[in-house]
């Protein structure tokens, strides 16, 4: 016997299966990260369409299984964000999230947190918060769920909890002025960057509306996280190779200004 139940949950990637129906991924408070199956109809408009779309809230009528596909019958209060769905760089910086937030999750792992954490991402990027330092605070915390966070409290060799501090992969965390000599392939990141770096890994997305970065912070910092991704992650994700060659037109755009 299945048993319908009420969950909420954010719409993490969507794929039509054969002709009218769906499977659709969804990351819930209740039971984590999940994929459901939805029967569509002739109807194109059929009534769970809006519930369904990339980047959507919902509180989901649901018949959940302990495992395979579970169901999904009915929602309600539904809210799209719907800036984001139309505009083509908020959706680019919240498409590489939610990916992520997919990657970094194993299915069926409860955490209210990291869900919490998500929509409130998506919300600061809705309501036109800096999407490029939000994607920046997802990917420090994901290093957590990848299993490969750095030490970012402070210098590995000595403990100094105080800047200036360069970051080190030999070490897996950074050093002080004083211990750079311990690794010359250290990466020569700016001080700022780290320093941002570092905010990012503890900050809340309420305390976001006071950080504004100068557009070369943002790129020494997108170095130092490109960088530790590489190393340490080495995802190939599409939606990020696509924001890096959305930085290369904007440039371009910025060229012909001139
Ligand atoms: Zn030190």
């Amino acid at each position: 016997m299945s048993q319908l139940e009420e969950v909420e949950g954010v719409v993490l990637s969507v794929r039509k299966h054969r002709e009218r129906d769906y499977l659709v991924k969804l990351f819930t408070g209740q039971y984590g990260k999940l994929m459901f199956f939805v029967r569509g109809t002739k109807n194109p408009n059929f009534k769970l369409k809006s519930a369904i779309q990339p980047f959507t809230r919902a509180t989901y009528i649901a018949d959940i299984r302990s495992e395979g596909l579970s169901f999904i019958r009915d929602s309600k209060n539904v809210q799209p964000y719907s800036s984001i769905q139309t505009d083509i760089f908020k959706n680019a910086y919240s498409t590489y999230i939610c990916q992520l937030a997919d990657a970094a999750m194993d299915d069926r792992k409860v955490d209210v947190n990291l869900f919490h954490q998500l929509i409130s991402g998506l919300e600061a990027i809705e309501t036109d918060r800096d999407p490029e330092i939000i994607m920046a605070i997802f990917e420090i915390r994901f290093l957590a769920y990848f299993g490969v966070m750095p030490e970012l409290r402070g210098c590995v060799r000595c403990g100094l909890t105080e800047g200036p501090f360069d970051y080190s992969s030999k070490f897996h965390g950074l050093l002080c002025p004083q211990h750079f000599h311990e690794d010359e392939r250290r990466f020569h990141a700016s001080p700022r960057a780290i320093h941002f770096i570092r905010l990012f890994s503890v900050v809340t997305f309420d305390k976001i509306n006071t950080i504004s970065l100068k557009k070369e912070t943002k790129e020494d910092i997108r170095r130092v996280i490109d960088q530790l991704y590489d190393e340490m992650v080495g995802l190939n994700l599409k939606s990020k190779r696509f924001i890096n060659n959305m930085h290369q037109w904007e440039n371009m755009l910025k060229r012909e200004d001139d």
